[in-house]
């Protein structure tokens, strides 16, 4: 199953690429003014175009900090004017999950950094936790449960087209198993597909397959899927540790470009189905789609937003009933 509207593919990808040109253009123009270059001044956060500036107190602003429902803490930078410049959700170990800048010209930018299970964070309860109805030992924990819901600001108003990087896929991997499992994290999404089955699909966000590519991460109109270092893209909003990062641009409430990247430098080792000690392709390919249609980060473990990865479970092949109604409800 592909998208929705396969037969408008070629008219909608032409007119993704013209936003996103015009998103690249306006940016470059801001850049050559004072507002964004005086943020990103300091300690540039990334080194690709688009990459977000870093996260660090405007001059004459202030930090706010308080708890966050995922025993972390929440940080809001204050311009000067009281306006909020960046907003930074970090989990209990201290790791940002998920931060978003606001630049000055009403663009911004999204950056969610995704971490692997560590046997030192997971309860008891977590791991002996029963299956539902299944035998084996897989920890098939999202399911129709908690209806958490956490939307981002931004949604996208057309099509998502996107290209996979099929020549940084790690060689250990199948590529035919590999796209169809990029595929069909997306058609989760598309289709609404979830464990609850009383939720109908009333959502109409679509996505649609347009190839392979060569492109590198950043922001330059293709929204692009694939492998390499994380730790590469120098981001303190994928520190070390994040096994997938993904980084998504919007203008005022519409989302122009997306990409994720998943690491290959052995943080997480990568498989498309359930393997012990290794994370499934399709289930992480749908997080991160969550991230990028707009979704935030859930508390766990119900839901596929959930902020904490899995080995050895494909539960996340479908949404649960948080994911499949802010789906619903954006969409
Ligand atoms: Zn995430």
């Amino acid at each position: 199953m592909i998208g929705k509207s396969a037969s408008t593919a070629r008219s909608a990808g032409l007119l993704h690429l013209a936003v996103a040109t015009f998103a690249v253009a306006a940016v470059a123009v801001v850049c050559t003014g004072s507002s964004r270059g005086a943020e990103a001044s300091s300690i540039g956060d990334g080194a690709y175009p688009g990459s977000p500036p870093a996260f660090v107190t405007p001059a004459g602003g202030s930090a706010q900090v308080r708890p966050n429902a995922f025993g972390g803490s929440t940080t809001t930078l204050l311009r000067s004017n009281g306006s909020v410049f960046a907003i930074r959700e970090s989990d209990d170990r201290g790791r940002p999950m998920s931060t978003v800048f606001n630049l000055d010209d009403g663009t911004g930018i999204e950056v969610d950094a995704d971490y692997g299970e560590q046997a030192a964070g997971a309860s008891p309860a977590f791991l002996t936790r029963t299956p539902r109805g299944h035998r084996n030992a897989r920890r098939f924990l999202a399911s129709c449960g908690a209806d958490d819901e956490n939307p981002s600001s931004f949604k996208w108003f057309s099509t998502l087209n996107w290209y996979w990087v099929a020549s940084s896929t790690p060689g250990y991997l199948d590529r035919t198993n590999t796209l169809a499992s990029l595929r069909n994290g997306h058609t989760e999404w598309v289709n609404n597909v979830t464990w609850c089955s009383t939720i109908p699909d009333v959502s109409s966000f679509n996505t649609l397959y347009q190839g392979t590519i060569s492109a590198v991460f950043g922001q330059n109109g293709y929204n692009t899927i694939g492998w390499g270092s994380v730790a590469d893209l120098h981001l303190s909003a994928c520190p070390s540790g994040t096994i997938a990062c993904t980084n998504t641009w919007f203008s005022g409430i519409t989302a122009t470009e997306s990409d994720t990247r998943f690491d290959d430098t052995g943080i997480a080792t990568w498989f498309n189905g359930a393997a012990l000690g290794k994370y499934d392709v399709h289930s992480t390919m749908a997080h991160e789609l969550g991230h990028s249609a707009g979704f935030g980060h859930v508390a766990c473990y119900s839901n596929v937003m959930c902020q904490t990865r899995r080995t050895n479970d494909v539960s996340d092949r479908q949404l649960g009933k948080g994911d499949a109604n802010e789906n619903n409800a954006k969409y």
